[in-house]
């Protein structure tokens, strides 16, 4: 409650006593009860009849005020304490008021009597007094308030009418209630005045607080006639944008970084990932580049993005039918609902160029909106080359710029069976496509490599279209190298070009769309006269230059012949993307070691280095895996090696010395070597991060899970690798599959350049075995390696047929546990490893290519690369396993289906085969003597919980190899 004051007379303001009265209001000093001396105005005439003293207040201002208060202090005398008082003594004293537009009173008006005033009340005091103390009257001091309304006029004169008392006044204060303005349920209600009545309800409109909006019915709230607001009507909330604080008083803007959807007492929320805000208040975050909502999307999840392409698409061709299967994108852009559409485009009209299938082609269940992951395609017409694009969409493809990403694989019909698995990634986007001339009817293109071309690529495919005309019409030339000449254009005319790189994996995607001319006929008459005197001019020269022209030719041509045609398109690839080769350079002719790292390793601050956790153990110190982040450039994953502390100064050169053969490397399938940290503690070097980690643990984790179509895709990034190094006059001696790692897209990449392993001094780790001049993996390496240290790039070659050997078996151990001695002694004696279980031959004939004892008639990296490719072509090549007769080499008695009878119990036999973790199961079923388990049929392994296919296959493998010896012992017994 608030009042404001009207008038207060607290002694020196004076009263206007009656001019015509009988007697008159004094004024006079007295004594309060704590003895204060007060100036009062008082009257004590009980001994005279007929009293009728007035006294009023100066002119009060009404100020809007209905209802009028006043409050009174007072003392009064005790009639019966006055000796011989007459009857006539009062105790009490009446209040009056009269209301007028102006300040007119006078001496005589208004009239001093009771009309024309009105009376308020009869005034008594609640306690009146008597005694008198030391002589001096100490008076008793009342306190009374009344109140009177409805006051209408500018202003009104109060008067006080003493009728025969003994009384004096005090105090007067007269005033107003009102309700102070107030912020309540998010608005702003004015200061308000009480109403006329002491019941009567004022009410009040609020108003929303800035950014505050009503809800529902007007907002409301009452002031009474205390001056107290009740009964709150309706309310406000913060808009969209705005949250709520200061008790609700105030509608703050969301932060930058935080939205609010809507209106509502909640608070905002920090932005989803993938968006943010444009500026303060939002009420929603925009996504960022790349990420999209879809229109169901509720703003509070994430921005997502597109799919990434499906993965591993198979393709199951049965005559004009075919079968393709993928597995789910590696990145579903955020989202579930994922679905795929497939675009059929037949490429066997005429000419290489591809068009989009007609409308009789069946797909079951449907082409478009697939939420499974295969699909059967029919009435596909016979002997043709078809291209199927499965593309990935989700809830936000359509608001994506770039179209969504696809795998594509390439069929014809009609042929035998035929499975294709692209093994990695397909390459990047061509970035840049330029003209190199033009005539009016043909344009020469060329255009940029890939980025990242994800291996070898095949070829490359230019599709374009007269701008005028529809895209459909579109016309696709093929070339092995990065340019093209197209022919048979119209002169004048404006074509849209696209070009895409194909690798194993299939067709990367289609570069941006580029338009080029054609020139028109005047162009080229005008460009065609402006060189003839030139071509005049030069007639003379022309002979010499004939002369030279053919020399060029012949030396073309000895040299082309000399090369194959990949190398040849690796030429202009090399060319055109700027890269020439190098030599590689060991780091050990440099003076100063560290010189060499210097030149060959970027040094990173460490502070752009974030060592997440440890991963391995590396030679000098541990490896850990951690994020990298290069100023200007995103974070990505990378390994650490890291150098363990108190290390000397040449192992500190020889930890750097794998940096600087690492830095020299370029290629996809060579661990990339992004820095090193040189300037600070711990020394570090830093690589790409290879999720799958190092090859023969991760096939010994996934032994049986791959088709061999995927173990041929290793090894080939293997070779391509080697190729590399071997280009690169590297020779890597230690090329095993511990010493290759593999990313999340099963690339495999060589590593390990370190050569301390091969020093004297450490005699940690038993593979490498202690040599004339020093230490050898002796079961990977080449005989004359290891007879008078000749390492070559052929010896290199005979690793990589151990290796072949690790992968094709999951990564058994090369000679199983052979003692190092046997191994020599067995190999100086032609004797080979033989075929690992399910190896196609023609991989364990190119094994035993590469365990030739002629180094000179070892295949060299870039064969081995062709000839897996060309199985990767053709799969069909892999279909063969039968065992090899033509080989002069003997292998050596197979491992992979041991012989049982060596085994006493079948828990041993489980663990021979590396099957050791369904020893449980095989109990649980009661499989545990040699005669029930030798008759065990595929069920019966399903049924014991074998559920893996791969794993299926080998125990199926080995019970029928027991069963072949079981039948052959009986047989020796009878
Ligand atoms: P190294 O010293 O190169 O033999 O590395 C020791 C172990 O660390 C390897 O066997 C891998 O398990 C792991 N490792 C090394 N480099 C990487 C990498 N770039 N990515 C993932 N793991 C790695």
């Amino acid at each position: 409650m608030l009042t404001d004051d009207l008038f207060s007379l607290v002694m020196d303001v004076k009263l206007t006593s009656c001019s015509i009265c009988p007697w008159q209001w004094e004024e006079v000093s007295g004594y309060d009860e704590n003895m204060n001396t007060i100036r009062t105005y008082q009257v004590c005439n009980v001994f005279d009849n007929n009293q009728n003293n007035w006294v009023r207040t100066k002119y009060i201002s009404r100020r809007g005020a209905q209802r009028i208060h006043v409050e009174m202090k007072f003392s009064v005398r005790d009639c019966s304490s006055i000796p011989s008082v007459p009857g006539s003594c009062k105790e009490t004293f009446n209040l009056y008021y009269y209301e007028t537009d102006s300040d007119t009173a006078n001496k005589v008006s208004p009239a001093w009597m009771e009309n024309p005033w009105i009376k308020v009340d009869t005034i008594a005091a609640d306690e009146s007094f008597s005694q008198v103390d030391l002589g001096v009257r100490v008076m008793k001091i009342n306190t009374e308030v009344r109140s009177f309304g409805p006051v209408s006029r500018q202003g009104f004169y109060l008067a006080f009418q003493d009728y025969g008392g003994c009384m004096s006044l005090i105090a007067v204060r007269i005033f107003y209630r009102k309700c102070p303005r107030v912020v309540l349920n998010g608005a702003v209600f004015p200061e308000t005045l009480s109403g006329a009545e002491s019941t009567s309800l004022v009410a009040a409109r609020g108003v929303c607080v800035p950014n505050g909006e009503e809800v529902d019915v007007p907002i409301k709230l009452y002031c009474n006639g205390d001056g107290e607001w009740m009964v709150p009507i309706g309310r406000c909330m913060c808009k969209a944008g705005h949250e709520a604080v200061e008790n609700g008083t105030v509608c703050r803007a969301c932060g930058s970084g935080f939205f609010k959807s809507s209106q509502g007492d909640h608070l905002c929320l920090q932005c989803p990932i993938n968006s943010r805000t444009t500026n303060e208040g939002a009420t929603n975050c925009v996504c960022r580049n790349g990420y999209y909502r879809s229109d169901s999307d509720p703003p509070q999840i994430p921005c997502t993005t597109i799919p990434s392409a499906p993965q591993s698409v198979i393709s199951i061709v049965n005559e004009t039918s075919l079968r393709l299967e993928w597995s789910t994108p590696r990145d579903g852009g955020g989202r579930e609902d994922v679905v795929y559409n497939i675009i059929c485009k037949s490429c066997g009209g005429g000419r290489g160029g591809c068009t989009r299938c007609g409308d009789n082609v069946q797909f079951i269940p449907r082409q478009l909106g697939l939420t499974e992951t295969s699909v059967h395609i029919s009435d596909l017409l016979a002997h043709t080359q078809y291209t199927f694009e499965i593309q990935a969409v989700n809830g936000v493809s359509d608001q994506s710029p770039y179209s969504p990403h696809y795998s594509s694989v390439n069929i014809t019909t009609n042929q035998a069976e035929q499975t294709q698995v692209p093994m990695s990634p397909t390459p990047s986007a061509v970035s840049i496509m330029h003209q190199v001339s033009r005539t009016p009817d043909s344009i020469t293109l060329s255009w940029s490599q890939p980025d990242q071309p994800n291996g070898l690529i095949l070829d490359y495919e230019l599709q374009y279209y007269d701008k005028s005309m529809a895209e459909w019409n579109s016309s696709v030339v093929r070339s092995q190298t990065n340019t093209a000449v197209i022919r048979g254009l119209k002169p004048g005319a404006i074509y849209v070009f696209q070009v895409r790189a194909r690798t194993v994996a299939g067709f990367g995607r289609f570069s941006g769309k580029m338009y080029f001319q054609t020139m028109t006929e005047e162009e080229y008459k005008s460009s065609f006269q402006e060189k003839l005197p030139l071509i005049i001019g030069s007639a003379a020269a022309g002979v010499v230059l004939i002369i030279a022209v053919v020399v060029l030719v012949i030396v073309c041509n000895r040299r082309s012949s000399e090369r194959t045609e990949s190398e040849y398109t690796d030429k202009v690839q090399h060319y055109t993307s700027g890269h020439r080769m190098k030599i590689y350079i060991d780091p050990f002719t440099y003076e100063d070691p560290n010189e060499a790292v210097r030149e060959f390793a970027k040094e990173i601050d460490t502070s752009c280095v974030k060592i997440e956790q440890v991963i391995g153990a590396g030679e000098f110190g541990e490896v850990c895996s951690g994020n990298l982040r290069l100023p200007g450039k995103r974070e990505i994953l990378v390994a650490i090696k890291t150098l363990k502390v108190g290390y000397t100064e040449r192992q500190r050169r020889d930890f750097l010395s794998e940096a600087s053969i690492m830095g020299q490397f370029d290629h996809p399938n060579i661990i990339h070597l992004e820095g090193v940290v040189t300037k600070s503690a711990p020394v570090m070097i830093i690589t790409e991060f290879m999720e799958n980690g190092s090859l023969d643990s991760f096939l010994r984790q996934n032994d049986g899970q791959f088709t061999v179509i995927q173990l041929v895709g290793m090894l080939r990034g293997i070779a391509a690798g080697m190729k590399y190094l071997n280009d690169m006059n590297y020779v890597h001696r230690d090329l095993a599959a511990r010493n290759i790692l593999v990313n999340s897209n099963l690339v495999c990449k060589v590593s390990d350049f370190g050569l301390s392993r091969f020093l004297e001094e450490d005699t940690s780790d038993p593979t490498y075995t202690s040599a004339l001049g020093g230490k050898i993996p002796i079961r990977w390496t080449a005989p004359e390696a290891i007879q008078y240290r000749k390492f070559t790039s052929s010896s290199d070659g005979w690793s990589y047929g151990i290796v072949m050997w690790e992968v094709m078996s999951y990564g058994e151990r090369p000679y199983w546990d052979m003692s190092n001695q046997d191994v020599i002694n067995a190999i100086e004696q032609d004797y080979r490893l033989p075929p690992p279980m399910d190896c196609p031959s023609a991989l364990h004939q190119l094994m035993l290519d590469c365990w030739q004892k002629d180094r000179n008639n070892r295949p060299k990296f870039s064969q081995i690369v062709n000839n897996l490719d060309k199985m990767i072509r053709n799969p069909n090549s892999l279909k063969a396993m039968t065992p090899l007769s033509s080989s002069v080499h003997l292998p050596l008695l197979d491992r992979s289906t041991p012989d049982f009878s060596s085994f006493s119990t079948v828990d041993e036999w489980l663990d021979a085969i590396r099957m050791g973790q369904y020893k449980e199961n095989f109990a649980n079923e009661e499989f545990t003597s040699f005669d029930v388990v030798s008759q065990m049929t595929t069920e019966d392994i399903i049924r014991v919980g074998v559920t893996l296919a791969g794993h299926q296959k080998k125990i199926l493998n080995s019970v029928q190899s027991m069963r072949a010896q079981m039948n052959q012992i009986t047989s020796v017994e009878v």
